[in-house]
């Protein structure tokens, strides 16, 4: 199976504490690695998470509270440093750039690399990146600032070809790559040969969607639905469902509802307050509701 995983770097929220890091995650497809969110702290984890910097392709940021982007500089200071040349597209709201791009200005005048910001709407789900294997699109959040999560959509594969059979009907190579489109092959004798006898069907493609930070927003659902993985925040117990509301947050029974509405394969939960005395509590809640829920805890890789 090709490697589609999600590495939790961070899951605390706003405040720090010795208990989490700040928001901030890596997916890794292929060995190519998208970051999602990048609070303070995120180089540290990385760097602990052995993952490789310069597999890094580009960043994600979900919302401009500091929990979610104060990573930014360090990072970027520190792939200058490191010697990396590659472009490094950051994408995030349209207010990031104004704010980062004086303080790179300043701090990195001699970056090896150029930085390029691309800002979306958060208002409106719309595809924002795409690649070979890959489709990366917003999610509209609802928080106390405009907030997007994203969905991340593995493309559809290729099937498999099976090698003996190209080599039994001595399939040129150059006709390989319209077999694997779906072409039947038409051997020199005029024969026509389906294509099922050379293919194996695809792996299925995968799906994941990370929300935070949001309330309980209803609104997501048909856009997260049906995903392998969702990671939704859950910064309170329902207990303070109050204070989740007046924060824009969500309780841990919330995120809950949410992936079992949308009928999502499995939730991971994070973003946790300071204030928690002991996870397991909000893992007991969603689980009432959504059985197969996990915490979300540093150092943790997924298979989407
Ligand atoms: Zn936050
Ligand atoms: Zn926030």
């Amino acid at each position: 199976m090709e490697r589609f995983e999600v590495n939790i770097l961070g899951c605390g929220s706003a405040l720090p504490t010795t208990k989490h890091f700040l928001s901030s995650q890596v997916v890794n497809l292929r060995d190519k690695l998208y970051m999602i969110d990048c609070g303070e702290g995120s180089q540290l984890q990385f760097r602990a998470l052995k993952l490789k910097f310069q597999r890094l392709n580009s960043i994600f940021i979900s919302h401009l509270h500091g929990d979610h982007c104060f990573g930014l500089p360090g990072l970027i200071s520190t792939l200058g440093m490191l010697g990396r040349t590659a472009d490094l597209h950051i994408y995030a709201q349209a207010d990031a750039e104004k704010i980062f791009k004086p303080f790179l200005d300043y701090f990195c005048k001699e970056l090896t690399y150029k930085v390029f910001f691309h800002s979306f709407n958060p208002a409106k789900s719309e595809l924002i990146y795409e690649d070979r294997s890959l489709k990366v699109s917003t999610i509209p959040l609802k928080h106390r600032v405009p907030s997007a999560g994203f969905l991340f959509e593995e493309k559809p594969k290729s099937p498999h070809i099976i090698r003996e059979m190209i080599d039994f009907y001595q399939v040129p190579t150059s006709r390989i790559n319209t077999i694997k489109a779906g072409a039947d092959f038409i051997a020199p004798e005029g024969q026509t040969i389906p294509n099922a006898i050379f293919t194996r069907p695809a792996e299925p493609s995968h799906k994941y969607a990370y929300c935070s930070d949001t309330a309980y927003y209803e609104k997501i659902i048909p856009l997260i639905e049906g995903v392998d993985l969702l990671y939704h925040e859950a910064t309170f117990s329902h207990e303070d469902v109050a204070r989740a509301k007046e924060t824009y947050h969500s309780s841990a029974k919330q995120a809950a509802q949410i992936a079992q509405a949308a009928k999502v394969k499995k939730l991971i939960i994070g973003h946790f307050s300071a204030r928690i005395p002991d996870e397991n509590i909000l893992l007991h809640e969603a689980r009432e509701i959504f059985s197969n829920t996990i915490l979300g805890k540093e150092g943790m890789a997924l298979n989407v």
